[in-house]
């Protein structure tokens, strides 16, 4: 017997709406394209319009199309059909007793981060920003290498960050005097270098003269090591380099950066040194967590001496701040300081991590997004989708 499909009455699918594109998460040049493109903007007023835009955005920090007074009525309504510059929404915000600030940002539906504005860090403060949600290196004593769910923040999504900061603490427009924000350090979760492309367009949105302004050589980017990366993230950004060093022998830095297995301690170093534009004025920064018992001996402070000679460095030495289930513990406050007094010696900086916001576990490493447990499961059934959306090339070395 067979059977014939009468194909006519199927009912032809209906196109689900087009996502609308966030203008924030685009540089200049991107945001001429995307407004040539989406018809809205005639090609020869594209440049003109979009630095316009980009000023009400990122210099003005506005939400809605409708405040843009300077932009025909008609025009406004046209850009709201095909993009959106809202912000994301702020689930919980934390003040600490010493001005530290925690926000934790809804992405999307079960994504989420933090991002940590620190005072009295670089010039004024420094603001703490996500690459990722969680992180795919598990480090052993990093609490954002234990959370399970992994995905690439987009560069919208990376700026959104810097913008809800400058919301709450009320630094609109960008050149008003006194700014509390000066600094920005990707030191938040996730690695990010595995997700260079948005990290770099969102530093490019950052920096730009028309916008936040934050100068390039107030941006750090802290990497755990991915060597290959290095050079491209300098060429790229011209950001100030900082390094998750921690170990200064290949045995016990595989443990405690299991990164080193991939890209050990020559090739870290060799490629620290052929950094663009690394000099006395722009020197790498080598984060080093003291870890009771574990690397934080007389000796090996002196091998740290050893292992950077010769390279532009200081050294950040980073009290380990627990969580709950670790077992490390941050070393004595006398091994730290002696420790440091080696690294002084021999002519480095190095200054020790003030421990900022405890009181919220707003630290470095602490990062994680506190309601995990509560929607596990909702999150495992969102991460195949959101992965397979936002992930780009350089998850795929993630993966790895
Ligand atoms: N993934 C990147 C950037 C985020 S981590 C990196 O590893 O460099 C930022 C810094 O916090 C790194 O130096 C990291 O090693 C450090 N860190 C992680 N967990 C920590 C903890 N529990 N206590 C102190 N520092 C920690
Ligand atoms: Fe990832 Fe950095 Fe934590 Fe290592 S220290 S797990 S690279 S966030």
């Amino acid at each position: 017997m067979s059977v014939t499909l009468d194909l006519s009455r199927v009912t032809p699918a209906v196109d689900a709406p087009k996502p609308l594109i966030n203008l924030s998460g685009l540089t200049r040049p991107q945001m001429v394209a995307a407004l040539t493109e989406s018809g809205v903007v005639e090609h020869g007023k594209a440049k003109m319009r979009a630095t316009q835009i980009f000023r009400w955005v990122h210099h003005r920090g506005i939400t809605d199309f409708a405040q843009m007074s300077d932009v025909a009525k008609e025009t406004r309504a046209r850009l709201a059909e095909h993009f959106t510059i809202a912000r994301p929404e702020v689930v919980e915000r934390q003040v600490s007793k010493d001005g530290t600030r925690k926000w934790l940002i809804r992405m999307a539906p079960g994504i989420e981060v933090e991002t940590v504005y620190i005072p009295s860090v670089g010039r004024v403060g420094a603001l703490c920003v996500s690459s990722q949600v969680g992180c795919t290196l598990n480090c052993s004593f990093c609490h954002t290498g234990t959370q399970a769910l992994v995905r690439n923040l987009t560069a919208a999504e990376i700026v959104a960050q810097v913008q809800i900061a400058k919301d709450d603490l009320g630094e609109w427009p960008s050149d008003k005097e006194d700014r509390l924000l000066s600094n920005i350090v990707f030191m938040g979760m996730g690695e990010p270098l595995y997700n260079l492309g948005q990290v770099a367009d969102a530093i490019e949105i950052i920096s730009d003269n028309e916008g936040i302004t934050i100068s390039r050589r107030r941006i750090t980017v802290s990497t755990s090591g991915v060597v290959p990366q290095l050079e491209a993230l300098g060429e790229k950004t011209q950001a100030m380099l900082a390094i998750s060093l921690h170990a200064t022998n290949d045995a016990l830095r595989d443990q405690l950066v299991p990164l080193n297995k991939k890209y050990p301690l020559d090739q870290l170093m060799a490629g620290i040194r052929a950094y663009p534009g690394l000099s006395n004025a722009r020197r790498v920064t080598f984060e080093y967590v003291m870890l009771k018992g574990v690397n934080d001996s007389p000796d090996e402070a002196r091998a740290l001496v050893k292992l950077i000679k010769g390279i532009p460095a200081k050294v950040n030495l980073i009290p380990f701040n627990p969580w709950p289930g670790t077992d490390y513990q941050c070393s004595d406050w006398a091994a730290i300081e002696a420790f440091a007094a080696i690294l002084n010696k021999a002519g480095y900086s190095s200054p020790i991590r003030t421990p900022r916001g405890r009181d919220i576990l707003a630290a470095c490493g602490q990062l994680k997004s506190e309601s995990e447990k509560v929607r596990a499961s909702a999150m495992r059934k969102l991460s195949m989708a959101a992965m397979a959306g936002v992930l780009d090339d350089d998850e795929d070395e993630a993966a790895a």
